[in-house]
């Protein structure tokens, strides 16, 4: 799943492209809209909600596109050749005079009247990155099922929209919580809340999910991806493993000293192994 501050960024990007212009070509490569034509509506803006992007359209339409896990929009100058995947797996495409922006391999295309969004994107929760960002709201919804691991939690759209796996992992590290803690047990949900704000704050205008500060390579994050490797501020190995049942189950990545709670036995932080077996107290 991406990330929030990714989605903010394409959409900034697509706004940027489009917004104000009149499509010039449109071309919705999915069954149902293939006969829709929007050419000639003007764009009136590209806009993130959560992980969702909302292009909206004069006249009263919106094209709802997510971008899950391999989906990308790109967005390429008059006359530049598409370079993001063949052509089969375009899936729109909105062109104004200014650029032509490229939806590939979108398992969500959708075009629905702008005032009924709120059946795409109501039952969010507070968005990050958004504009009637709520931290309270928030806190409530994470701690109205208190016996949820955190990283599940945290991951659950419902609560808070914006994060993806990399920061909930991140934000378990920070809380010094395990991913499996349940939620109810962590010790300022409020300030973990704010924590989570600030890291898509932070990386919402450039790539790479930075957490802690250092912009290096191989040193941008806590825990996330760092299997085995020493953690940042304990040098302990850093355990690898998965949470959660498949196939709805995720890479989870945690330091065995700083943070406290249950967790699968670790014999040998090897990448991959750390065991997805019961959680253990601690
Ligand atoms: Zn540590």
């Amino acid at each position: 799943m991406p990330e929030g501050d990714s989605v903010y960024r394409v959409a900034a990007r697509l706004h940027e492209a489009l917004a104000g212009q009149p499509l010039t070509s449109a071309d919705l490569r999915v069954p149902a809209y293939a006969t829709a034509d929007l050419t000639g509506r003007r764009v009136l803006e590209v806009a993130p909600r959560g992980k969702h992007l909302l292009a909206r359209f004069e006249g009263g339409l919106t094209l709802h596109t997510h971008l899950r896990m391999d989906g990308r929009w790109e967005v390429y100058r008059p006359g530049e050749r598409w370079t993001g995947g063949p052509d089969w797996q375009v899936r729109a495409v909105l062109g104004t005079d200014r650029g032509t922006a490229v939806g590939y391999r979108l398992p969500v295309v959708e075009l629905l009247r702008t005032t009924d969004e709120q059946r795409i994107v109501g039952h969010l929760g507070p968005d990050l990155l958004g504009p009637d960002w709520d931290p309270v709201e928030a806190v409530r919804r994470l701690l109205a099922r208190p016996g949820r691991p955190v990283v599940e939690a945290l991951l659950d759209q419902r609560n808070l929209a914006g994060i993806g796996n990399v920061y909930a992992n991140e934000l378990c590290f920070v809380a010094g919580v395990t991913p499996w803690t349940e939620v109810g047990e962590l010790p300022h949900p409020d300030r973990l809340v704010e924590r989570a704000r600030q890291m898509l704050e932070a990386n919402k205008l450039r790539p790479g999910h930075i957490t802690t500060g250092d912009t290096r390579p191989g040193y941008q994050h806590w825990v996330y991806g760092r299997a085995g490797r020493p953690c940042p501020r304990c040098v302990t190995p850093v355990a690898a493993g998965r949470q959660g049942s498949p196939p709805r189950d995720r890479a989870v990545f945690w330091c065995p000293y700083c943070q406290r709670g249950p967790a699968p036995e670790v014999t040998a932080a090897r990448p991959g192994r750390g065991g997805a077996g019961r959680p253990r107290g601690r």
